[in-house]
């Protein structure tokens, strides 16, 4: 019987445990472990790092680990490369499934970046009131511009953060566009800082900034290696079942 290894930590990769289970596979998920309180599963998980790229082709080895599906989050580069490099040396199938990152719209005022370093720099030098739609790791480059207020969303509120001006909102998405628009108004926000992340779940704080005529630094993808990767649950299902990627 074939054994999955389903990386973690995102919508998708909760969607496809529920599929996986409901078919009887073998998988378990696996948690980097950044979350203190994390989803219920409908399958096996495990939690913690592997110790990098020949740390995860032991644990595939030992295992007896088949299929390594990469379903983290399109910012987790790291794990993504080990997961292209462990499977290759454990000779185990691997498939990625991601997110189309999101498209500018009309109406929309983005800022394009390459990295936290370069929303700060977006920023200014003046006092503004941002929303840092990032998550906790993230965020500690922005001390370096203590001058502005921020607005925060996590989670859970382990670990206060280190920047003098700031109010944090603890809350899990999906997150709907009143609720956006509402936040966003509360805190007479004027800029937007978020990741590139793709999906339903946080798209609502885009279409908030475009109706209230808000910039957005919107920072890009980070570099993967190229690798087979998928946007939907039932693909997986597909190449698990019939060895091929089909319908990208
Ligand atoms: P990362 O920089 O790519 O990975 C750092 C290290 O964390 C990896 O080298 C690995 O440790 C461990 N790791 C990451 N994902 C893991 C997993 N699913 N299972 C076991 N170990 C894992 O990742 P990150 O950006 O810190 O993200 C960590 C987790 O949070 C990911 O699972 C991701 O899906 C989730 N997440 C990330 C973001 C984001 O914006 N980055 C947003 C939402 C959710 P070893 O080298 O020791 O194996």
């Amino acid at each position: 019987m074939r054994h999955i290894l389903l990386l973690g930590g995102t919508t998708e990769a909760s969607m496809l445990a529920t599929a996986l289970a409901e078919r009887g596979e073998r998988a378990v998920l696996s948690y980097a472990g950044r979350t203190e309180a994390p989803r219920a599963q409908a399958i096996p998980t495990r939690i913690g790092g592997f110790g990098g790229v020949q740390g995860l082709a032991d644990h595939l080895r030992r295992g007896g680990v088949t299929h390594l599906v990469d379903a983290t989050h399109p910012f987790a580069a790291r794990i993504s490369a080990n997961a292209i490099a462990a499977a290759d040396l454990a000779g185990v199938k691997l498939l990625a499934l991601t997110r189309p990152a999101w498209e500018a719209c009309p109406g929309d005022h983005w800022i394009r970046v390459a990295d936290t370093k370069g929303a700060v720099a977006a920023l200014g030098m003046d006092p503004i009131r941002v929303f840092l739609a990032l998550g906790r790791q993230t965020i500690g480059d922005f001390a370096e511009a203590p001058q502005h207020f921020y607005l925060l969303r996590f989670v859970d509120a382990a670990m206060p953060p280190a920047l003098p001006r700031h109010h944090l909102v603890v809350d899990r998405g999906p997150f709907s566009l009143a609720g956006e628009l509402a936040l966003l108004r509360e805190h007479r926000i004027e800029v937007i800082v978020a990741k590139n992340a793709g999906g339903a779940g946080a798209r609502a704080k885009l279409d908030a900034a475009r109706e209230l005529g808000l910039p957005v630094v919107m920072i890009d993808r980070p570099f993967i290696p190229d690798r087979p990767q998928v946007g939907r649950v039932a693909q997986v299902l597909d190449w698990l079942d019939h060895g091929v990627v089909r319908g990208v």
